[in-house]
């Protein structure tokens, strides 16, 4: 797989120095204009929250959300934001109504969401769920903005064409996912060929203690219940098979620029320490945190600089143990297929993603059984190796194009959809 750009803390920093204030308690300068797309989601409102916390240190240029016209409304209003897009465009005279004498212009549709992101801002929040977000936050890239990654989505679909695009922009991808942005704090100032490997945690979910057998027959009720994260639906099923943390190996190959050798994974329960590097020189360096992703999220708003925040704070003597175990790709084999379409690379991890999002609807739909996520995406990637689809998309609308053709294939392929159309 090529080589990508890199994550470079310093050059982040560069990238920040003409932008408008950095809100570090004693602002001097112009708050910070930010968007939120996603922002009725579980990360747009832990992003709302931040800047709520954050006295006057950011503004809200626009929010966007996908198909709940009073949430986004309250958002909007909430937040004084003055642009409000939702995706879905039935929703629009819902939200207008919602939205009436706030002063809060509405839109609806994808182009809505666009010009949402489009919209002029310091910074834009990814925060959309899966590969609806590619378009918008690819916009707001190619617009020259920061953005504050969450949608993990959008850099396995097409992590290729992003990652040139913000070298193209000369902007900046920060990681607000926690393992990522804990690396990226741990990396500081160091060169890329002296890191040795770079390690990602998972907690292990809520059926890390299962057999294969109890897994296979999971509900959706079961696999929502998170030990440690309250997260989006989409996210919190991914967690549960493990797909989450393989989606995050290939977002942190696109992100650091690292290739799949120096990338691992470890399951750590408690979810404390979220990401390490170690060195060649044998120094490691962790980046820990509470599981509060309003960490990452104030880390991102901020860089460089440092907001004061109510995250919950790290008590380690009330953790008390950290501990640390192989993942087992036999009970989690959605893992194993991730790290196998990373190292197969071309267009297989855009691939693996589409895959993974109609299973995990499918599932939640009480379509297919658990275990048959991880099998119907393995086939996936199989098929598109055997027909040629596995070249490597150079722009996001090669990877949109893949994305289409591999919903379509996996949705006709799910039980009793050849009987139903
Ligand atoms: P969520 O389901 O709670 O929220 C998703 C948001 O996207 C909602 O606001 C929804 O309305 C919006 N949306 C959906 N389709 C849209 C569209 N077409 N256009 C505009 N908006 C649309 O999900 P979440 O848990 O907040 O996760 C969001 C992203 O962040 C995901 O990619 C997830 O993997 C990533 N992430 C989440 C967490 C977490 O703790 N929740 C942690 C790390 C990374
Ligand atoms: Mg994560």
């Amino acid at each position: 797989m090529k080589k990508v750009v890199q994550l470079r803390p310093k050059d982040s920093a560069k990238a920040h120095e003409n932008e408008g204030g950095a809100p570090d308690g004693k602002r001097e300068k112009a708050p910070r204009a930010v968007v939120v797309l996603g922002a009725t989601g579980s990360i747009g409102r832990s992003t709302a929250d931040v800047i709520k916390g954050a006295d006057g240190a950011f503004t809200v240029a626009a929010v966007a959300g996908g198909r709940d016209a009073q949430a986004l409304a309250r958002i909007a209003r909430e937040l004084g934001a003055p642009f409000a897009a939702l995706a879905d465009p039935a929703g629009y005279q819902d939200l207008k109504i919602a939205l009436a004498g706030s002063g809060v212009e509405a839109a609806a549709g994808p182009q809505a969401v666009v010009e949402a992101a489009l919209r002029e801002a310091d910074i834009v929040v990814g925060a959309i769920s899966g590969a609806a977000g590619v378009a918008p936050t690819y916009a707001a890239l190619k617009a020259g903005r920061t953005v504050a990654l969450a949608n993990k989505e959008c850099l396995v679909c097409a992590g290729p064409a992003f990652m040139k695009q913000a070298q193209a922009s000369g902007t900046r991808l920060l990681p607000v996912d926690s393992e990522h942005n804990a690396v990226f704090q741990a990396m500081g100032e160091a060169d890329l060929d002296a890191v040795e490997m770079i390690t990602l945690t998972a907690s292990g979910g809520p059926f890390r203690g299962w057999s294969a057998e109890r897994i296979a027959a999971a509900t959706p009720e079961q696999a929502l219940a998170h030990p440690n994260w309250s997260m989006g639906p989409k996210i919190t099923i991914d967690c549960a098979s493990l797909m989450n943390k393989g989606l995050e190996v290939i977002e942190a190959h696109y992100i650091f620029g690292v290739e799949p050798e120096r990338l691992d994974v470890l399951v750590h329960p408690q979810s404390v320490v979220h990401g390490l590097v170690a060195f060649a020189d044998g120094s490691v360096s962790a980046g820990l945190a509470a599981p509060d992703m309003k960490v990452p999220i104030a880390h991102c708003l901020a860089f460089p600089a440092r907001l004061r925040t109510q995250a919950r704070r790290l008590d380690l003597a009330a953790v008390g143990q950290l501990s640390f175990e192989r993942p087992d790709f036999a009970r989690f084999p959605a893992l194993r297929v991730a790290l196998d379409a990373l190292r197969a690379g071309r267009g297989l991890p855009t691939v693996l993603n589409a895959a993974n999002e109609i299973a995990v609807e499918a599932f939640l739909n009480r379509r297919i059984a658990f275990n048959e996520i991880a099998s119907l995406v393995e086939a996936a990637c199989d098929a598109a190796l055997g027909d040629g689809v596995a070249r490597e998309p150079e722009t996001v609308a090669e990877a949109l194009d893949i994305d289409r053709a591999v919903r379509e294939r996996v949705r006709s392929s799910l039980p009793g959809e050849a009987a139903a159309s």
